[in-house]
């Protein structure tokens, strides 16, 4: 489906519905709250009642008017934008009666809320183009919301569009080639490493992991710069996990734990989401991104138990379980982030079910070194509708890693306990002492299994909006 925006004070020729916002407890006007109550319409956010005419009346519900708290109205916004988009399918052409003066989040919730994946779906029925009126004047802020949605929009979009491509498909190669061509649509700087290049730049743990797979890996470098820059423009990296499919390589996982696995590399697809809007959303800050790219599999030559990998940065690494593979490889392009020595480093990967398992659906972990970018990064993923709630990193869990023939294990056998924060510990070894780190593990949070607001079933883009938020937050302070 493709959608068409655009602004104007009435509805034009051709209008097949009119959506009007309605607040829960508040009939609108000519409709009694009995008649409301026989039809079991409350006006809760993404309800939605049709009611027959030409053109056709659509309420919207957006829940109780009362609040004040911004991020929650917007949240309620988008949550009955998206109940909206899968209500009105069926129509071309609509017009919205914006339910407040702040546009992008009724538009992202829009788009996100009426994404399907159907592209392997020979019995899927195209949805039509539509063409879509919000009935305001056509101000700067209201053409600067719908333009901002609908840019934020379309990234989560291409975040979820990879996440839910079959890994045969989207093998690294394919991954870059993606890279490079968002790049050149959004003003983006691309290089793409190829095997020999990842071998030349001593990258230990990417090659090591990419040698199961009989399909070579790939190293993608992603650079924004804000259009007026100096000396003291603040420059982040980011590093984004990107295992195109994850079997465990030789630990081999179960049958039902390889479901979802083609979305490994959802951390690398919410990066280069990120990247794709910065220069829509007039990011301040120069931005570099590194996403490894590989498979995970046992096949041709992989890595065994007990091997020891040396790390870009030459810190050796015994293997004790070759499916936790994530941080191996965002370990070699931490380093190479560091090495450009940023303000900040975040980094964000599907890492370990632990996070899953403690947060949830719909809430993902954030570790880090510094307080305020952690209080930063949270803060922004309220503010775009992506919770992220802080897990510490406790030093007495340091010596978990320690390992009798390398410097460091890649997984602590024995124990399920604190996995995430030993896997936060794990990375944070591989970050320079002095540059402020955070760590987002999506593992929860990458996939839907069902239809909630602007959730729907498989890949969420999660990510791409709190990354966003927090790059082009004007107010924050420099670093
Ligand atoms: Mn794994
Ligand atoms: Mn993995």
């Amino acid at each position: 489906m493709s959608v068409t925006w655009s602004l104007r004070p009435e509805p034009g020729p051709g209008t097949e519905a009119v959506v009007r916002p309605v607040w829960a407890g508040e009939p609108p006007a000519g409709l009694t709250a009995e008649f409301l109550a026989g039809t079991g319409f409350g006006g809760e956010a993404g309800e939605v009642l049709q009611l027959p005419g030409t053109p056709v009346t659509v309420l919207l519900g957006v829940g109780p008017r009362a609040r004040t708290d911004r991020d929650a109205i917007r949240a309620a916004i988008r949550a009955a934008a998206a109940g909206l988009a899968r209500a009105v399918r069926a129509y071309r052409r609509l017009a919205v009666h914006p339910p407040g003066p702040d546009l992008r989040p009724l538009v992202e919730g829009y788009l996100l809320g009426g994404y399907r994946f159907t592209r392997y779906r020979s019995d899927a029925s195209p949805s039509p183009d539509q063409f879509v009126e919000l009935l305001t004047a056509e101000t700067p802020d209201a053409a600067r919301g719908l333009f901002e949605g609908r840019r934020l929009g379309e990234a989560v979009l291409l975040a979820r569009d990879l996440v839910n491509e079959p890994g045969e498909a989207l093998t690294p190669s394919a991954f870059a080639d993606r890279s490079v061509a968002v790049a050149a649509a959004t003003g983006l700087e691309c290089e793409v490493w190829d095997g020999p290049r990842i071998a030349d730049e001593r990258l230990g743990g990417l090659l090591g992991v990419s040698r199961g797979s009989l399909v070579p890996p790939r190293l993608v470098r992603l650079s924004y710069r804000p259009e007026h820059r100096s000396n003291e423009t603040e420059r982040i990296a980011l590093v984004g996990k990107g295992v195109t499919f994850d079997a465990g390589g030789l630990s081999l996982k179960p049958n039902a734990h390889l479901a979802g696995m083609k979305a490994d590399m959802a951390g690398a697809a919410a990066v280069l989401g990120a990247m794709s809007v910065l220069g829509a959303l007039d990011c301040r800050v120069a931005v570099d991104a590194w996403l490894p790219l590989t498979e995970n599999m046992p096949n041709a030559d992989p890595i065994r138990i007990g091997d020891v990998l040396v790390m870009r940065n030459g810190t050796t690494v015994e293997i004790c379980h070759a499916d936790a593979e994530g941080r191996l490889i965002m370990a070699d392009a931490l380093v190479l982030a560091g090495e450009t020595r940023p303000q900040a480093i975040i980094d964000i990967a599907t890492l370990t079910d632990a996070a899953a398992v403690a947060l949830g659906r719909r809430v993902a972990a954030l570790m880090g070194t510094d307080d305020a970018l952690v209080d930063r990064l949270r803060a922004a993923g309220t503010r775009a509708g992506e919770p992220l709630w802080p897990l510490p990193l406790p030093d007495a869990y340091r010596p978990q890693l320690r390992s009798r023939v390398a410097d460091l294990v890649n997984y602590t056998l024995g124990t399920r306990h604190g996995t995430a924060l030993l896997a936060g510990h794990f990375l944070r070894e591989f970050v320079p002492p002095g540059i402020p780190w955070a760590h987002l593990d999506i593992q929860g949070t990458a996939l839907s299994d069902g239809t909630d607001a602007e959730w729907v079933p498989g890949a969420t883009g999660f990510g791409v909006r709190a990354l966003a938020e927090f790059l082009t937050d004007r107010s924050r302070p420099p670093a």
